[in-house]
């Protein structure tokens, strides 16, 4: 639920070269199968492009090509990584070493690493704009609260979609959280679980998710950098 950059303000564009395709192509690492996670990936990027907010995510099965030297060589790739891993995590990208960001297993929170670079605009002035997006999954999403039996036990995909398109709306390029309560894209949620994982919601106050709201506010902000 957290982007580790906060020097960029609210929210920031990517590199003009990206949004003009008004399309963001996303690569699952193979850890999101192993961990189960990629039903959860493939109905969250679905959630995602309904919002119609200007930009949607396009998946991208294959292994990108090796990262080359320019910084460059970033863009014609997957922009935004999806990956699901635990403890010190790193990734090369635009020949450096991105991160580390810590992850830390057991929690109902995902993070997204931003990738930025100043640019020149096409209107010629120099701009610090996004060129890749590294999103991380916890492998075992665990509540805080307890089941109906009085148990704590992994959550459900239900809860793992909220966790998911939170973070894709970060890596859209969304930095600061809506409001408490308003939408998917609050900051903190309670993981409510049912008689079973299947029945598992994410509390964002009163309001429970599945499904996915997202409020008119955090829509035209989308909106506003994918212009
Ligand atoms: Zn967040």
């Amino acid at each position: 639920m957290s982007t580790p950059t906060t020097q960029s303000g609210d929210s920031i564009r990517w590199h003009d070269s990206i949004t003009k395709n008004k399309t963001l192509i996303i690569y699952p690492t193979p850890a999101v199968k192993t961990f189960q996670w990629y039903l959860v990936f493939k109905n969250a990027i679905k959630e995602f492009n309904n919002f119609k907010a200007g930009v949607t995510f396009t998946i991208e099965e294959k292994i990108p090509p090796e990262q080359k030297q320019d910084w460059k060589e970033c863009w014609p790739g997957t922009n935004v990584q999806f990956d699901v891993c635990v403890g010190k995590t790193e990734y090369t990208a635009c020949n450096q070493k991105q991160g580390p960001v810590i992850i830390e297993d057991g929690l109902c929170k995902g993070t997204t690493l931003p990738v930025e670079v100043y640019a020149r605009s096409e209107k010629g002035t120099q701009h610090l704009v996004r060129v890749k997006a590294f999103i991380m999954m916890p492998p075992h999403p665990i509540s805080t609260v307890k089941d109906p039996s009085g148990h704590k036990r992994l959550v459900g995909d239900g809860v793992k979609l909220v966790m998911a398109v939170h973070e894709l709306i970060h890596a859209c390029g969304l930095n600061k959280h809506s409001n408490q309560d308003v939408d998917v894209f609050s900051a903190t949620f309670v993981s409510k679980l049912g008689p079973s994982d299947k029945q598992d919601v994410a509390m964002f106050g009163q309001r429970e998710m599945p499904p996915i709201s997202l409020s008119d506010e955090t829509a035209s902000r989308i909106q506003k950098i994918w212009e």
